[in-house]
């Protein structure tokens, strides 16, 4: 049976699945015809979509390059080692475990090397913006560990590295955790850094949403700071979704050993080579304008809904998200983005810095994959708080956004 090209093998789905065919074809239009401004979605290369795509998929690999305890993984390996030194080329890392198949569960593993049961932890509380790997007690984090939260200011949105430095004294923490899942700041990892040494602390940073940025020259870089950084490979790097782990040489083997054997099986080789060619389009030009383009049309958008009257959290993004609360525009968050939805405009609610109420969390990364600049910025903020006063009609708004999506197609034909 030879490989076949991405139209030959829909054409083969559906003919032999017309009822799931369906339904894939259906959410490839529903991708390209609204607009996705869910903060942690983005749409890989059709290059990164043949590596997922291909049967890759079918090698079982327990193990790492060279130690594997399966036979045949003599190419697998090389697509490893592929992608582990891109990765550590663009990070600055002496150690990359690509191996996570989430973001969830790189953090899982950062922790097995640092922590033990009961150990007490600091990191941003859930309200704040914390992820659920941050202690919550639906996750494994909240039933193993201790979580102490930070939270942010209630004026300003911005983490208080005075609190976070008197909560890590007073609770004398085994590691400390810096990432968000909301924050739309760059983070002062010298900072934390800086607290954790003070307390003897670990230092782990979860950057799954700047990492991409990072990439791109458009966000500080963790990896001097933190002992173990935590990544997606989904989000604004725009590979596979799927997660890594950055570390010194010297906590290499713990690491790999926290993956696999103790959180992990078989490695899914089609996934780490998709991350593979997407570390190598994450070290070209255009990624780097890319990122910065990201961020640009963030400011833009945050500043264009703050002149329509939502109150944007921390007053602007340095990154590609942002956190809006609609309460001004006498509007929940919840209402908000049921609007939206039904206008083609797709995004998330999010805890704000206050108490009570929920705001809309947008991001950049997607749109701009597709594109989009400036000027679309502009329009999609009017377009969005027209929609969400209730001042405009969300099926006119709905055959625009899908006018304005189809300019800028995410898989040009
Ligand atoms: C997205 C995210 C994760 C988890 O990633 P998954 O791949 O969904 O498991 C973890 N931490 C933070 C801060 C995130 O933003």
């Amino acid at each position: 049976m030879p490989v076949m090209t991405e139209p030959a093998a829909t054409a083969e789905l559906l003919r032999q699945d017309p009822e799931l065919a369906e339904i894939l074809l259906g959410e490839t239009a529903r991708q390209a015809d609204s607009l996705q401004l869910i903060a942690a979605e983005n749409f890989m290369s059709p290059a990164v979509l043949a590596a997922l795509g291909s049967p890759l998929a079918n090698k079982y690999a327990e193990g790492y390059p060279g130690a594997r305890h399966h036979g045949g993984c003599e190419l697998v390996d090389v697509a490893e080692r592929l992608a582990i030194d891109r990765a550590r080329a663009l990070f600055g890392a002496e150690h990359v475990n690509v191996q996570a198949h989430s973001g969830s569960s790189a953090v899982l593993a950062a922790y097995a090397v640092l922590l033990k049961p009961g150990d007490t932890v600091l990191a941003m509380g859930l309200p704040s913006g914390g992820h659920l790997t941050h202690g919550s007690p639906a996750n494994f984090s909240g039933r193993w560990f201790d979580f102490v939260p930070y939270g942010v200011d209630a004026e300003s949105g911005l983490i208080d590295y005075e609190q976070v430095r008197a909560a890590a004294r007073a609770h004398r923490p085994k590691a400390i955790v810096c990432g968000s899942i909301s924050y739309p700041r760059h983070i002062d990892y010298a900072a934390f850094r800086e607290i954790a040494d003070d307390v003897g602390a670990h230092l782990i940073a979860d950057a799954a949403h700047p990492i991409g940025l990072v990439a791109g020259g458009a966000a500080p870089n963790p990896v001097p700071y933190a002992d173990i950084v935590c990544a997606t490979t989904h989000k604004v790097l725009r590979g596979p979704r799927g997660g890594m782990l950055l570390c010194a040489a010297e906590l290499a083997d713990r690491v790999d050993r926290a993956v696999f054997p103790f959180t992990q099986g078989g490695a899914q080789m089609h996934t780490i080579a998709a991350k593979a060619v997407a570390f190598g389009e994450a070290a070209r030009p255009a990624f780097t304008a890319y990122a910065h383009q990201v961020v640009a049309n963030a400011r833009l958008l945050a500043g264009a809904l703050a002149a329509e009257g939502f109150g944007v959290t921390t007053g602007g993004t340095d990154t590609h998200l942002l956190t809006v609360d609609p309460a001004p525009l006498g509007v929940a968050g919840v209402v908000a983005r049921g609007r939206l939805a039904s206008a083609g405009m797709i995004l998330d609610t999010c805890a704000l810095p206050h108490e009570g109420g929920r705001g809309l969390r947008l991001g950049t990364a997607a749109v701009t994959t597709q594109g989009m600049g400036e000027g679309e910025m502009a329009r999609i903020a009017v377009l969005l708080s027209g929609v969400v006063r209730g001042v405009l009609d969300a099926s006119t708004v709905r055959e625009e956004v899908r006018e304005l999506a189809g300019r800028f197609p995410p898989y040009p034909a």
